[in-house]
């Protein structure tokens, strides 16, 4: 075939195909006929065959050469956005190095906060940009041996389709956050460094699909999907026993979804730890543990607390008025006093000094 054959059928097959007019609800990373890595399959990917037609560049099917098999992908896939992330976040795919690059502010498409208290829920810090890159690999690899300590990792642990970060259950000093830390509505609150987090399923995904299954809430480092509470209409995955139990880092497997996390929140089951995850079941990035987020990893909310050994009651306690706000990160024996005489604190040693 000539070069010119090749233009007009590629210009048909590409009519053919936008007429097609594909539904997409990918919850995969990735399209076999995104050629150029922009996480669509547009016209472009069409004439990146056309321009290595019958030659062994961009043989995306395996039989050795570029040729029909690569059309057929090509117009399966026409269309697609190769991703499920929203909310402006921007995804680049890098093939040959087998990752997702995810980028965006890590600010949420939904209310965040307040967080003055007016409702309920006072933290001293406020959501900014972060501007993060998260790096989601492709192809996750199983391992019952990950090199990374989920429960011991500051900072994002993971990210979520509308670009929001997920953070293990605990901030800094030590305590469950889900149980002992207030959020907002939609179940998150932002660290010192202005991260806006997750620890737990959000209500945004809390829906089901037909089958009853959660929606896809996000991905874990390690590239294995995350969905919402349930596994069947009313049933949470946390609750099956046998073969579809979940495991010790909160996964199982079915044949549609592979292995995935599923997230849980304190206000649907008080004994969801771990809420999201409990360790990662595949072998994360780790260039996501090495600043490639919003900065230095957050101290959490409850640093200042952590480090004076008060437990998470008085924390709280203290945390609810704005006035004491500050102790939660910047403890000082204002803070001792006011928790010894209004929040039940006993100082360690017995004194304020
Ligand atoms: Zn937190
Ligand atoms: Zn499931």
């Amino acid at each position: 075939m000539n070069s010119g054959r090749l233009m007009s059928l590629a210009v048909m097959l590409t009519i053919l195909a936008a007429g097609a007019a594909l539904a997409d609800s990918t919850t995969r990373l990735g399209c076999d006929s995104d050629l150029d890595g922009d996480a669509q399959v547009t016209v472009n990917d069409v004439l990146e065959i056309v321009a290595v037609w019958g030659t062994p560049d961009h043989d995306t099917d395996g039989d050795g050469v570029c040729g029909v098999g690569e059309i057929l992908q090509v117009l399966a896939e026409f269309g697609s956005t190769c991703h499920p992330f929203t909310n402006g976040v921007i995804v680049t795919m890098d093939y040959d190095a087998g990752v997702a690059i995810v980028q965006g502010t890590g600010l949420a498409d939904h209310p965040m906060g307040p967080f003055d208290g007016s409702e309920g829920c006072f933290n001293p810090n406020t959501p900014t940009d972060q501007n993060f890159t998260w790096r989601i690999p492709l192809n996750p690899v199983y391992t019952n041996n990950p090199p990374v300590n989920l429960l011991n990792t500051f900072g994002a642990v993971g990210v979520c389709t509308n670009g929001v970060s997920w953070y293990n259950p605990y901030d800094g000093g030590g305590v469950d956050a889900p149980s002992t830390i207030c959020m907002d509505e939609f179940n998150a609150h932002p660290s010192p460094d202005g991260s806006y987090h997750y620890h737990q399923a959000s209500d945004w995904a809390y829906p089901t699909d037909a089958s009853g299954h959660s929606i896809l809430m996000g991905y874990a480092f390690d590239g294995y999907p995350v969905y919402g509470p349930y596994e069947t209409e009313g049933v949470f995955a946390k609750d099956l026993t046998g073969d579809m139990a979940l495991d010790e880092c909160n996964t199982h497997s079915d044949p549609v979804r592979g292995i995935h996390y599923h997230a849980i929140s304190f206000e649907l089951d008080q004994s969801g730890f771990p809420w999201i995850a409990g360790c990662y079941r595949g072998v994360p990035d780790e260039s996501n543990f090495m600043g490639g987020g919003g900065g230095p990893p957050p101290g959490g909310c409850n640093s200042g607390c952590g480090a004076a050994m008060a437990p998470p009651p008085v924390c709280m306690c203290l945390q609810n008025n704005p006035e004491y706000a500050y102790c939660c990160t910047d403890w000082d024996i204002y803070c001792c006093i006011q928790a010894q005489q209004y929040c039940g604190y006993n100082p360690p040693g017995g004194g304020c000094n």
